[in-house]
């Protein structure tokens, strides 16, 4: 996910493209830079950093020209480097490219375009695309290129070549009114100005100079001028006619995709990033496999939500795998762990700045460790420390409350226990196929779980927003799933919520229990009977004592009433998915409690995304 914007204008368009990728920097801030048309060819101003400090830098809007496109760039092929940062140029410096999404088949084409004499001076993937206009570009015959649109055919000729996901914008110096873009599986919208269009991955790009816009669909590329667009389909060259939308929204709620809140947006973001978590290359978790086998013991470390997706790993690598990976809390890890060099230490965190984690991971490296991470952001501290990383590929989580980057991890995790479990003959392939096939269907599962039940989870979060106390109960994985379900509460409505082993409340803390506490109880379904019925039990514990109880249920119909005071009910779904709705349901249930607690819900008091302090 990246931020993509473009300008043709009738007057110099530096500063307004400047504003445009600030207003854009929400969707991935590694790196920015833009390409502007001179009269003197293309200039091209690139760094890393914020856009405010590129452009302290690289003075962005500097360049006159009335024509441009930029970028601010979420990397995932090739480092934070200036060289990695877009846009791209031929070598001859003639055509000037930006990319949102991921070229496949980038290598081999990178392989072709090398022999054949291309320069390639980034490790990005992008890099070929322009290469590749420039070489159908270079072969076309002297009086074709000569023609109005010899641009064009290189551009969609290269276009076709590429396999993978892509908007691409390209400005180039034989055709100085236009912009080229294209589209495949990344959004692209142009926005009509009269004297000045616009491109943009989405309305943020341009929305304070025009609310019009034309949305582009899959496989179809447009060529824009201040005054002037079409849009034609890339297979078969036919022009596409589509309305022109107009947008409602202000910049800030654009922002947030028409969602209140980044929160709730990155909630209902989380199918997507299990797709992502699914698709992350089969040799990286089969590499953290091994290196988890070569081990004689694995710790997972992390810190608040990652510490408790760290405890979710420990079940899943336990019950999957047969295999004992203890968890540990970054903070604690040097009172805690044994090291040599025989113990492979795995560090989470969404930003891969976290600062007890980094310490805890540094210690272990200095004690002979072999590490491993698992991050959302490229580049990043943990990520260039660890031996071995996995990115996740989450895009940006704004929200100072994880949500989706936690549950991608989780889905890594359980991937990799998979893996070992075929190793270690607890599962046969063909167990694995099919459970497999089970977790390919949780991204669509959770959107159905957000589509239907988020009215009466919104209504039941009101209805006990005055509630200052809660339990939040499970036994096995559903454990983990309970504490980190409570400490959403904790970190966004600000209302007391304490995670336990259901099993442990006898032992203590059940004394609390009267019709003044409230619990949730985080069941199983039925099929995971010995769990069902110790869960179940603990809730008749509660229950005997006059508590109240929230409790999930897996099924077509109501039917633990007798148990529940209120009922969650979820599709009946397969034992290993479970817990995962559990989780979006309970994100979504400490939204609603902090909305109608009227709540700091993006930034909450006292929190900070990356805690970079001791
Ligand atoms: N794959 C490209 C890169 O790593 C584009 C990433 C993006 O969408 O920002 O540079």
């Amino acid at each position: 996910m990246c931020g993509i914007s473009g300008i043709a204008g009738f007057k110099n368009i530096g500063i307004p493209l400047l504003d445009s990728i600030r207003h854009l920097e929400y969707r991935g801030y590694d790196s920015c830079g833009i390409a502007i048309l001179g009269s003197h060819g293309i200039e091209v101003r690139k760094n890393i950093g914020s856009v405010d400090e590129v452009n302290e830098r690289e003075r962005l809007s500097e360049p006159d020209g009335k024509l441009g496109i930029a970028h601010t760039r979420w990397a995932t092929h090739g480092g934070v480097t200036k060289e990695n940062t877009h846009p791209h140029l031929s070598c001859k410096g003639d055509f000037a490219l930006v990319h949102n999404g991921i070229i496949s088949n980038y290598q081999e084409l990178k392989k072709e375009l090398t022999r054949e004499g291309h320069k390639f001076h980034s490790e990005t993937d992008t890099e070929v695309i322009v290469h590749l206009v420039e070489k159908y570009f270079k072969s076309s015959k002297d009086s074709v290129r000569q023609a109005h649109d010899a641009v064009e055919k290189a551009f969609i000729k290269a276009i076709k070549r590429l396999e993978g996901t892509y908007a691409v914008a390209m400005v180039t110096i034989y055709e100085k009114d236009k912009i080229f873009c294209a589209k495949k599986e990344s959004p692209l919208v142009i926005g009509i100005g009269g004297d000045t269009n616009y491109i943009g991955s989405d309305f943020n790009a341009f929305i304070d100079y025009t609310k019009n816009a034309v949305v582009l669909d899959d496989d179809e590329y447009a060529v824009v001028s201040k005054d002037r667009y079409f849009i034609k389909n890339t297979a078969n060259g036919e022009t596409v006619r589509k309305k022109i939308t107009e947008i409602h929204w202000d910049s800030d709620m654009a922002k947030k995709g028409g969602y209140p809140h980044y929160m709730l947006k990155e909630i209902y973001e989380q199918p997507q990033c299990v797709i992502n978590a699914l698709q992350v290359d089969k040799l990286l978790i089969k590499k953290i496999s091994d290196m988890i086998i070569e081990s004689k013991k694995t710790y997972l470390i992390g810190v608040g939500t990652t510490y408790y997706v760290s405890l979710i790993g420990e079940y899943q690598f336990s019950s999957v795998a047969g295999i004992f990976t203890p968890a540990i809390s970054s903070d604690e890890f040097k009172n805690l762990a044994h090291i040599d060099k025989n113990t492979l230490v795995i560090a989470l965190s969404q930003s891969g700045e976290t600062y007890d984690t980094l310490n805890a991971l540094k210690y272990a490296k200095n004690k002979g460790a072999k590490t491993a991470a698992i991050v959302n952001v490229m580049g990043s501290s943990i990520a260039r420390l660890a031996d071995y990383t996995i990115l996740q590929g989450s895009g940006p989580e704004i929200c100072v409350i994880s949500t989706k980057a936690a549950l991608s991890q989780m889905i890594i995790l359980l991937m990799a226990a998979i893996e070992i479990a075929v190793r270690n003959k607890k599962l046969t392939v063909k167990n694995k196929t099919e459970i497999e096939r089970h977790i390919s269907h949780l991204p669509e599962i959770i959107q159905r779980v957000l589509n239907e039940k988020s009215g009466f989870i919104h209504t039941i979060a009101q209805k006990y927003s005055h509630i200052n106390n809660w339990l939040y109960l499970g036994r096995g994985k559903y454990y983990p799933i309970a504490l980190e379900s409570s400490l959403k509460m904790k970190e966004v409505a600000y209302v007391h919520a304490e995670g336990m082993p259901a099993g442990f409340l006898k032992h203590g803390t059940i004394a609390l229990i009267d019709e003044n506490l409230y619990s949730i109880m985080f069941m199983p379904p039925k099929s995971d009977e010995d769990l069902y019925r110790l869960s179940s039990g603990s809730a008749e514990e509660i229950k005997a004592r006059k508590g109240f109880i929230i409790g999930f249920h897996f099924g077509d119909k109501r039917e633990s009433e007798k148990l529940f005071n209120e009922e969650i009910v979820l599709p009946k779904v397969p034992d290993i998915i479970a817990p995962f709705l559990e989780l979006v349901v309970a994100q979504l249930f400490a939204y609603f409690t902090a909305v109608a607690l009227k709540r700091n819900i993006d930034k909450p008091r006292s929190l900070a995304k990356s805690v970079t302090v001791a």
